[in-house]
């Protein structure tokens, strides 16, 4: 069946276009176009507000009250309709460091996964091997170097589940580890690291080529044995084909952070990401930060996941549509350059920008529709909605 859509702002590859309408046939865009002669299908009508395409959101850890890492099909259900409904069309189901045996309970569960609302298109491990000092909130027993062995059997059980791996540049072994995945097609970054600029460009000539979350849990520049040295993000500017994400939860990353990050690297190297935690798309005042124990209670005020003495931010509770807002509405951005930040982006730097991340002719109709204040109507995956504001409840 053909769907024909019309009426409103239509944000197409090279902008933003009023006058046309977008044409889908079952899983696939048709084309954007502007003719005159409509095709048999179901129209929707836009009403002055906005198609774009679906949000791909690759690193986040959970939503609706559930975490990727409480290890059950229902969580993953959870938190991929939670965002789904927000906008999110496709994702990365993102770990934190944990014991190998949670880990490969958490491969079976990913796989078991279906109906989700939003398409997974693999996993985005954060640690284990990252930087005890630039660890966050990631719990420091589970928190290592990487050991050759581990990696090949993690690799091994998750044949072919990992899409994107965030790790500390400067840990012993990592060259290695960085051969292992490169081959594999996975996506090194570079997270909660204390590298000097130096380490980090040697590490993009393995094959680290993104950074993780900038401006949260790594270097700038610093001093060690007295001397003065560049950190992670200057490499992430000297270092032309870096890419970059920022957490566009508002709160993160400040405007004038995010207007200096777009205008060194431009859009096509800055994705905006939720890196959400549970609480996010619920509207609880208490969450927990990974397992549901107390001494992983945080409190959820201004739009923020906070320790309880309020000293830290423990997590962002974004989600896509309120990422998208943010940067249009309060920091300023035009529409079409957060929408690419937001979809085309994340999409060219997992490799997937052939089959989704515009609304381009033979891409996946995956597409979200808002209103003129941007709140989200109605999201289709494949051409198949699996949300309406008019008739579903988030
Ligand atoms: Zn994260």
């Amino acid at each position: 069946m053909k769907r024909i859509f019309e009426n409103g702002h239509i944000v197409l590859p090279d902008g933003v276009k009023k006058d046309a309408r977008l044409i889908t046939e079952g899983e696939r865009i048709l084309e954007p176009a502007f003719r005159s002669e409509l095709p048999e299908g179901e129209v929707i009508d836009l009403r002055g507000g906005w198609l774009l395409p679906g949000f791909i959101d690759f690193h986040l850890h959970g939503g609706g009250g559930a975490d990727f890492m409480d290890g059950s099909v229902e969580a993953f259900q959870k938190a991929c309709m939670t965002h789904c409904a927000h906008g999110t069309t496709a994702l990365c189901p993102t770990t934190v460091a944990c014991s190998n045996e949670e880990l490969f309970s958490l491969f079976d569960v990913c796989r078991q996964a279906k109906d989700t609302g939003a398409d997974i298109l693999g996993l985005h491990m954060e640690g284990p091997y990252i930087s005890q000092e630039f660890k966050g909130a990631q719990t420091p027993q589970f928190v290592r170097s990487p050991d050759a062995r581990e990696v090949d059997e993690i690799l091994e059980r998750a044949d072919g589940l990992i899409v994107r791996w965030s790790s500390a540049p400067e840990l012993p072994g990592m060259k290695e580890m960085t051969k292992k995945l490169r081959k594999q097609g996975i996506l090194c970054a570079v997270a909660h690291s204390a590298a000097i600029c130096e380490e980090v460009q040697e590490a993009f000539g393995w094959g680290f080529t993104h950074i993780t979350h900038m401006y949260s849990s790594c270097t700038t520049v610093l001093k060690r044995n007295q001397r003065v040295h560049a950190g992670v993000i200057e490499a992430a500017y000297l270092l032309d084909d870096m890419t970059v994400e920022l957490i566009g939860d508002g709160r993160h990353v400040p405007k004038e952070l995010m207007q200096v990050v777009v205008k060194l690297k431009g859009p096509d190297k800055v994705a905006l990401i939720t890196d959400s935690m549970r609480a996010a798309g619920s509207d609880v005042t208490e969450s927990f930060l990974g397992n549901p124990a107390d001494g992983n209670r945080v409190i959820i005020e201004d739009g923020v996941a906070k320790l309880p003495d309020r000293s830290f931010y423990a997590g962002s509770i974004a989600t896509t549509d309120h990422v998208f807002r943010n940067a249009v509405v309060e920091y300023g951005f035009p529409p079409e350059i957060v929408s690419q930040m937001m979809s085309l982006t994340p999409a060219r730097i997992l490799g997937r920008d052939q089959e989704m991340g515009s609304l381009a002719a033979g891409k996946r109709a995956d597409l979200v529709v808002m209103d003129r204040d941007f709140r989200v109507q109605k999201v289709y995956v494949r051409g198949k909605k699996v949300f309406d504001a008019g008739t579903s409840a988030r």
